[in-house]
């Protein structure tokens, strides 16, 4: 049976993880200079979402700000912004459309922390994690309860569902489901969406978006939402030049979700985890995966123990190839990206596969005086959602 390429690669990969040569000898260079390259204090480092808005918080942690005001900045950006449909307003939501947020931080300084999960209606709910952390007794708020506490402090409930990301969520629900779309008795009824072979789902997919308003330009990205429910997540890291650090991240999680699910943002040592005296790490991508290894704290245990920014990353992701026994028919359907600082300025970003498509690579963005992006050192070489988990769309179309 022939083997594609990117089943050779993480097959080298996996021999790799069984102690043999390492296959990624290519990628530990490029982790190593991104670690040398770093010794540069204050540093920022955050997911290639905050790239348009890490200067910012490089501009505060410059001007002597907090470390977590810093990196609060910088995820902010997103949060506000209706385009980035991971994070706060225009978040995709869960499967009633519902947008529900979870976020989490930890300021090194104060060794302190807080989170919120499953909050509607709040937008920023970074500066809410940092809210509970600051104002209660408590690390943790969720649901009902965190919404409360956010309007007691002063927040604003706001719709955070945008019209685009409500039509796409009516697409999943049409493509999921017999009731939802025009009826049998409706001139504009379309036999099931998903039956017929791939080519013919593809164009009923095409169809349903164009009926429900979808605009041309935007129908293709809405239907790979809907066959691939996309993860998105920003987490930020910040250093200042005293060594002081401080980290959060903020996601509206996975789409299409059950309503109630966490994910790894909101729980401190899986999205998120900072220790002053080490380092600080985050998370993006499968938060389920990500919970059961502990990802942020094991990264930041790692380092304690010596190892560098890019192997204590490597190593949480192993973890979590251990945990499905190296099986690449599962493997393909998961992806994790961690963003790595150690107390000294070195950094990491590494993930499980390149990106989630072919020529979109997973980045992590930096800043310690320049601004960049830098791609992500992969464990396999590929894209996550390259073999779809239901069916391709035609190839020319993505
Ligand atoms: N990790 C987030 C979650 O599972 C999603 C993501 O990072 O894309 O909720």
């Amino acid at each position: 049976m022939s083997m594609t390429r990117r089943e050779f690669v993480a097959g080298v990969a996996l021999g790799a993880l069984g102690g043999t040569a390492s296959g990624a000898t290519a990628a530990s260079q490029i982790a190593l200079k991104q670690s040398m390259r770093a010794a540069k204090l204050p540093i920022i480092i955050c997911a290639g979402n905050g790239f348009a808005t890490i200067a910012d918080g490089y501009r505060l942690l410059a001007d002597g700000a907090d470390t977590l005001e810093a990196a609060l900045r910088v995820v902010r950006g997103p949060e506000d912004d209706p385009n980035d449909d991971s994070v706060g307003l225009g978040g995709l939501p869960n499967e009633e459309g519902v947008v529900e947020l979870d976020a989490s931080c930890m300021h090194g300084p104060s060794r302190r922390a807080g989170a919120v999960g499953g909050v509607h209606n709040i937008k920023n709910v970074s500066l809410l994690a940092r809210e509970v952390m600051l104002h209660t007794g408590h690390v943790m708020l969720v649901g009902e309860g965190a919404e409360r506490f956010a309007l007691a402090r002063g927040f604003k409930r706001e719709d955070l569902l945008t019209e685009d990301s409500r039509k796409v969520w009516l697409l999943w629900k049409e493509a999921h489901s017999d009731w939802w779309g025009p009826g049998l008795a409706d001139p504009g009824w379309k036999e099931r969406l998903h039956s017929g072979n791939a080519a013919q789902y593809y164009q009923r997919l095409q169809a349903a978006a164009q009926d429900l308003g979808i605009e041309p330009s935007r129908r293709t990205a809405a239907i790979h939402k809907v066959l691939f429910p996309p993860t998105g997540t920003i987490h930020c890291s910040a250093l200042n030049a005293h060594g002081e650090m401080s980290g959060c991240t903020t996601t509206s999680g996975l789409a299409w979700k059950i309503p109630g699910r966490l994910g790894d943002s909101p729980i401190i040592g899986a999205g998120c985890y900072t220790d002053q005296d080490i380092g600080s790490a985050g998370a993006t991508g499968s938060g389920e995966e990500n919970i059961k290894v502990a990802g942020a704290h094991t990264i930041v245990e790692n380092m304690r123990k010596g190892m560098s920014p890019f192997d204590a990353g490597m190593d949480a992701l192993k973890r979590i190839v251990r945990n499905y026994g190296g099986d690449m028919q599962r493997l393909k359907f998961l992806d994790m990206t961690y963003y790595v600082l150690r107390k000294d300025g070195a950094y990491a970003g590494v993930s499980l596969w390149t990106g989630y498509e072919p020529g979109r690579p997973h980045t992590i963005a930096v800043h310690d005086g320049t601004a960049r992006l830098e791609k992500t050192v992969s464990l396999y070489e590929g894209a996550s959602q390259e073999w779809p988990p239901i069916v391709a769309p035609p190839k020319s179309t993505l």
